[in-house]
């Protein structure tokens, strides 16, 4: 394993203030770092996609975990440092200047691909959403493992019947398992955001079939934007849904909160 300076050395050598802007709130805890990156299992010559490395503090346990590392970071502050750490572990680090939210990863990486990224909380749930939707399936990446707000990542693993239950839900879990990895407590953080962050680890699972992603999206859609209302109310103007939920025997009184995920398949099928 190589010999690297302390990260605080990194970033004080490279004057890499946080940048409030730019959602910077590191992380400097090499154990924490290694138990973050052993959460998508063996890495070892596994390609994988991080997504604003900041200083590399979470690079350097994808690295030191085997892994073959992307890095996409906007902040060209942390491309000196990055660079650094690339040297220390030739060929194994490629990182590429600009924003993630415009760039297409399945053809940047080329390869089947693991995500593990510690993003800013709005960047984290665009990208999400954008991995999991679509109707081409299975996806390029192989499993997503991402830090959110604690409360963002319960909606993402919640289950019906809760308050956190909705579209993040239900987006995470119909053709995909979720877990909640690792609650990160905000004094893991420099600076310390204002609210506690959770780890989610998504793997992809089969696709069901006969049942479109754009459908199912528009479903939850509809369900979701008035989720006090009952279904015959909030899906009124879907055409077919509510001669659908008769024909899967989903009583219309229903709210969207207290339909299961095989639910929500069902009637897209239906819908298809
Ligand atoms: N991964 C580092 C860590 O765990 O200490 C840094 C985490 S910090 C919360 C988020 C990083 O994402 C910052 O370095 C920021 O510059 C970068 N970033 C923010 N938005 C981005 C975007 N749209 N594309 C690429 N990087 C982004």
């Amino acid at each position: 394993m190589p010999e690297l300076p302390p990260l605080r050395e990194v970033i004080a050598r490279h004057g890499l203030s946080a940048s409030k802007a730019l959602g910077q709130n590191f992380l400097f805890d090499a154990q924490l770092l290694d138990r973050i990156a052993a959460i998508p299992c063996d890495l070892a010559d596994r390609a994988v996609l991080e997504i604003g490395p900041g200083p590399g503090g979470l690079t350097r346990a994808l690295l030191a975990a085997g892994a073959r590392v992307t890095a996409i970071e906007m902040d060209r502050r942390c491309l000196p440092a990055l660079a650094e750490l690339g040297d220390a572990y030739p060929g194994r680090l490629h990182v590429i200047e600009g924003d993630a939210l415009g760039m297409d990863h399945a053809e940047l990486m080329g390869e089947p691909f693991a995500v593990v990224a510690n993003l800013p909380y709005n960047v984290g749930t665009a990208l999400f959403v954008r991995w999991l939707g679509g109707e081409s399936w299975p996806p390029a990446w192989t499993s997503l493992t991402l830090m959110f707000q604690q409360e963002v990542a319960q909606r993402i693993v919640s289950q019906p019947g809760t308050g956190a239950y909705g579209r993040l839900a239900v987006l995470a879990q119909w053709r995909s398992s979720a877990r909640l990895a690792m609650k990160v407590h905000r004094s893991a953080f420099t600076p310390p955001p204002k609210v506690m962050s959770a780890i989610v680890h998504v793997e992809p699972a089969a696709m069901p079939e006969g049942v479109s992603a754009r459908v199912l999206e528009k479903l939850t859609e509809a369900a979701f934007g008035q989720r006090r209302k009952m279904l015959r109310q909030s899906l009124k103007r879907i055409p077919g849904a509510i001669e659908a939920l008769d024909r899967v025997g989903i009583d219309p009184q229903r709210r969207a909160e207290t339909l299961a995920v095989a639910d929500f398949v069902a009637l897209a099928r239906e819908l298809g």
